[in-house]
């Protein structure tokens, strides 16, 4: 199995920086390096103000062997996920692909998956943790305009899990709103750059999803187009040993064939 898709980037890193063609084409030149055929732009919400569609069309424009899929990564910020909610409800019909992601526990402001943050698990205990992390994700779905969850299992970052855990009985009803509401997950490889030392979701996790039929994304979590289809052959070996046949394939949030 070769993976040609990348659903999960981040042009702008960590900050508003205006999409322009010079930005945007050394990610283009590093698909082709890659053997990327397939990318999604997925910055994160707040920096919503710097997605040009007009760029994205004349990058379009410029390289027509590559699929350009503009989306957005909406997660539950409580400073600024209301109003990113509202531009992805605004501009959905332009947006190709949505990821859904929890990067805070409620009454934060800081997110939990930061490096510094392991303390944020430890304060509260790592169940209590799971627990408000798994219902900060209901409440992303339920708040829907999304296509995809993104990392699913991120709150193992900093390596701590409950006794006794299991990922796929702790996440089936997750997995059961993903199927009802026809969404995705995506299959990261952005975990073996973290302490955790793991892709997202866990073994047992894309294992139960491909049980229930659920479609799979492929991501790097690019912050920089150097770490574009980072780990994917590793990543590629997994999906194989799970028995994975096709990774999902996006545009205008239907699954293109
Ligand atoms: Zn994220
Ligand atoms: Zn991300």
């Amino acid at each position: 199995m070769v993976l040609n898709y990348d659903y999960h980037t981040h042009p702008q890193g960590h900050s508003i920086r205006p999409y322009s063609i010079a930005a945007l084409q050394p990610w283009i030149d590093q698909c082709k390096a890659r053997n990327v055929t397939s990318i999604a732009f997925t910055d994160h919400d707040r920096y919503h103000a710097g997605v040009d569609f007009e760029v994205v069309e004349h990058l379009r424009e410029i390289n027509p062997d590559i699929e350009i899929l503009v989306g957005i990564e909406l997660d539950n910020d409580p400073v600024t996920s209301g109003e990113g909610a509202r531009w992805v409800e605004k501009h959905w019909d332009k947006l190709d692909f949505v990821l859904g992601s929890v990067h805070y526990f409620p009454g934060e402001q800081v997110m939990f998956d930061r490096a510094d943050q392991a303390l944020q698990t430890i304060v509260r205990g790592v169940e209590k943790a799971y627990e408000q992390y798994f219902t900060e994700l209901e409440n992303v779905i339920a708040r829907g305009h999304i296509d995809c969850l993104s990392h699913l299992d991120l709150i193992k970052i900093h390596g701590y899990r409950p006794e006794m855990y299991n990922g796929a009985a702790f996440f089936r009803p997750i997995l059961d709103l993903v199927k009802q509401r026809g969404l995705a997950i995506e299959a990261s490889t952005a975990g073996w750059r973290k302490t955790v030392g793991e892709q997202y979701p866990d073994f047992s996790i894309i294992s139960e999803a491909t049980t229930a039929a659920i479609p799979i994304t492929t991501a790097s979590d690019a912050h920089s187009h150097a770490q574009l289809a980072e780990n994917f052959n590793r990543l590629a070996q997994i999906l194989q040993e799970i028995g994975v046949k096709k990774i999902a394939r996006y545009r205008r949030h239907q699954l293109v064939d």
